[in-house]
This record gives C-alpha cells, structure tokens and sequence, in this order.
C-alpha cells in the first residue's frame, strides 16, 4: 500500500453560486469515499459558505489561489491568513491560468507558497509545459525547471509539504488527457527532480490535472505516481466528481 493517501481537488475555477453550491455540495453526500481526500476549491466569495456545507461531509476547502502579502494596500488581493480564517486549509497556486492569464512566474509563485505555508495552508503548486513545449521535445526540461526555481526559493525541507499538480497545459479543459503512462512518466520525472534536490520526495503526493473524467480516472489512478487527480470542469457536476473520487 502507498504510504501516500489519494488526493482528488476539485478546482471549480470562475464557477458557482450561492444556490448552485448548495446543490453541488448536496449531491456529495453520502458519495465520497472513505480512505480519500477530497477537496473543493471554490471562488473567494463562496469559501464561507461552501466551508459550512462541505466540512459536514468531511471535504476539504481550498482557495484558487493567493497573495505572496499578508496584509496592506494591494487591492483587489486576498492574504493567506485570511484563507486560514475562513477555514481553507488548502491553496492553488501556479495554476496555468494564472500564469498564462495574470502572468505568474515562477518567482511569484515561489512566494505565493511561501505565504500559504507561513499561514498554516496546504499549497498545491501547479506545473506544466504547453503543447508547443512538449511538441518540441522539452516537457521535462520545463516541468523540471518549474519545479527547481521554487525549491531553490524555498529549501528542500518546506517542499516535503507540498503538493505538487502535474497539468499539462494542452489538455486543460480540452477533453484531450495525457494518457496514463504519458502522466506517470512525468511524475517519475518530477519525484526523480525532487528527490536530486534533496526532498523527500517520496512522500509528496503528485496530482494528475488535464480533463480528468469519470471515464479515464480510474487507469490514470492505477499507475504507481499518480497520488490522485486535480479537476476542473468534472469538478461542478456532483455524480461526475464523486466518481472520480470513489475511482481513487
Ligand atoms: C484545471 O484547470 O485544473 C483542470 C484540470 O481543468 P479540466 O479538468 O477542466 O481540464
């Protein structure tokens, strides 16, 4: 048995509702496994709300994403200790829409975190090469050199906290998934790149991110480095998320 438990993360991006949530959330009950993590991440606003429903059934909150500040004049921005507060215990960060939408780098996604472990928070950081760059024969080289620039801002020692979300940008939201050994190659890849900087590597959970589905979740899970799954557009239909989590 793995001594890393299953994660699934469902990442509801710019999605949801007061009334909409609620349903979603209900049509969790009684469907999440036991022996699984499982972890909703909604919009800001939601938090409050979605904590109240979800902590019932024993799933997790997370945020989309945060400050690298911890309070003062940046408008617009949310501080980790405020996620904490609210009661997420999770945060994304380094999501590829941030970082292709809002223009994160890996610097700031170093610091973002920094923040959420400052915090008490859970970070789940998110890497992945483009259909160009995985075309071009450099996947590895650019999962790898996301992966060094935070552990060379963080330490070796803060990054066996971490949870670390493989997405491959080319099958983010576009029905085309990483077959499974496409995924567990580049997860022995990134537990081999943690492990060479001197992680623990061998207890940091890789999730896989891409279209995962009720359909292709199960052989996904089945390879040996695939400690779970991070999901978008499955994630906002109750029957479909909590298939994925009883597949894990
Ligand atoms: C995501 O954005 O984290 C994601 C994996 O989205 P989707 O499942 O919709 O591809």
């Amino acid at each position: 048995l793995s001594v890393r438990k299953k994660l699934v993360v469902g990442n509801w991006k710019m999605n949801g509702g007061q009334a909409r949530n609620v349903a979603l959330i209900d049509g969790l009950k009684g469907a999440i496994p036991e022996g699984v993590d499982v972890v909703v991440c909604p919009p800001y606003p939601y938090l409050a709300q979605v904590k109240a429903l979800a902590g019932e059934l024993g799933v997790g909150l997370g945020a989309q994403d945060l400050s690298e500040h911890s309070a003062g004049a940046f408008t617009g921005d949310v501080a980790a200790p405020m996620l904490r507060d609210v009661g997420c215990e999770w945060v994304l960060v380094g999501h590829s829409e941030r970082r292709t939408l809002h223009g994160e780098g890996d610097q700031l996604v170093a610091a973002k975190i920094s923040a959420a472990l400052d915090a008490g928070l859970a970070p789940i950081l998110c890497v992945g090469e483009t259909l160009e760059e995985r075309d071009g024969g450099r996947a590895e080289e650019v999962v790898s050199s996301q992966l060094a620039s935070v552990v060379s801002q963080l330490g070796a020692v803060a990054m066996a906290g971490l949870v670390v979300a493989y997405e491959p940008v080319w099958a983010i939201g576009t029905g085309r998934t990483a077959t499974p050994e496409q995924a567990e190659l580049m997860h022995v890849c990134i537990r081999e790149s943690l492990a060479g900087a001197g992680v623990a590597a061998g207890v940091v959970r890789i999730l896989y991110g891409g279209s995962v589905t009720a359909a292709n979740a199960a052989a996904l899970f089945a390879k040996p480095n695939i400690d779970g799954a991070l999901v978008g557009g499955a994630s906002l239909v109750a029957e479909n998320f909590s298939s994925i989590c009883v597949a894990a």
